[in-house]
């Protein structure tokens, strides 16, 4: 895969604060990168950067080979940024500021480029509209068809469906998916949810640091030493010790006849219940192992300090 966007040990500081202490990370084309932190984490800071809207206090970006701060026209022509709190002229005409937006891009041709983009957002029937009388769904669109009028090989989209109701986020969200195919596209949210109905791959942020990077199924499947296999008996009368075989390293009662154990050889658990069940004529009612969800793997790397 071309990598096209190169983070390399990013630092901001505001006053005394560290807001992104040493980020280093790597964007493909064709993939949808997921940006992923609590409040306060260094997403934004750590985007404007990328966008060369804001002077990093160390560290470069380079965007297609291009580092950002020697060549920030170059940079920005191939960029399409959404920025969080995204600034539009609720008096203009959706397809007026377009052109306002292609003006300031020195576009070419630049109805050819507003069409391109209105296609893709979904704007057609809107676009004789005032920006002011949209839902807000759609002034996100108007944001992201502003964002992609250069057609940027590079997406950078700051929190792009905050505040949109369900539908909306679908929507949106289905127009990145599109857009994902072709370009790289760094995408950042608080949640997760989002992230995982999105991207391929997730940067994890934290503090301003990243504490994780890898593709959404590794990151699930990244679990503590620790398995739980859960297990309900129709018999209530089955204590504790009966369920701890050599393997499981601690057994609790949930409540008589559920059971949860915890071991570091899933596989061999759920067999020696089995075995257990048939000798002692006990029906199992359930089975399962709890599989450590891309929530509990955020929260874990993300808690505290
Ligand atoms: P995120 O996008 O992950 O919510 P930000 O990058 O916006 O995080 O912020 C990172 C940290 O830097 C936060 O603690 C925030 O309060 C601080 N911060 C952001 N912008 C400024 C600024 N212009 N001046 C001072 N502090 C800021």
């Amino acid at each position: 895969q071309p990598m096209s966007v190169e983070v390399k040990h990013l630092m901001k500081q505001y006053g005394i604060q560290l807001a992104v202490n040493d980020i280093s990370f790597k964007l493909n084309k064709g993939e949808i990168t997921g940006f992923l932190g609590p409040n306060g984490a260094g997403k934004s800071t750590t985007m404007k950067m990328i966008t060369g809207y804001l002077q990093p206090d160390g560290g470069t970006v380079l965007v297609n080979g291009m580092d950002v701060q020697r060549q920030p026209i170059d940079v920005k022509k191939s960029i399409g940024y959404l920025p969080e709190s995204n600034a539009l002229y609720y008096e203009m005409y959706v397809s007026e500021y377009l052109y306002f937006v292609a003006g300031i891009k020195r576009l070419t041709q630049k109805w050819k480029h507003i069409k391109n983009a209105i296609t893709l957002t979904g704007l057609e029937l809107e676009k004789n509209k005032k920006i002011g009388q949209l839902s807000k769904g759609y002034k996100q669109r108007v944001g992201l068809a502003a964002a992609l009028i250069n057609q940027p090989d590079v997406l950078i989209l700051d929190e792009p469906t905050s505040g949109l109701d369900p539908n909306q986020i679908i929507e949106i969200r289905n127009v990145i998916k599109q857009q994902g195919t072709d370009k790289t596209v760094l995408f950042s949210s608080h949640t997760l949810q989002e992230v995982n109905a999105v991207c391929d791959r997730a940067i994890i942020i934290h503090e301003g640091k990243v504490v994780a990077n890898d593709t959404l199924q590794n990151l699930q499947h990244q679990k503590n030493d620790v398995a739980t296999v859960l297990i309900s008996f129709r018999e209530k009368h089955l204590s504790v010790e009966q369920l701890q075989f050599n393997c499981v390293d601690k057994v609790e009662m949930l409540a008589p006849g559920h059971f949860k154990l915890f071991t570091q050889q899933e596989q061999l658990v759920r067999k020696n219940l089995l075995a257990f069940a048939l000798q002692e004529n006990l029906n199992i009612i359930s089975l399962q192992s709890e599989q450590q969800s891309l929530e509990e793997v955020f929260r874990r790397l993300t808690a505290g300090s």
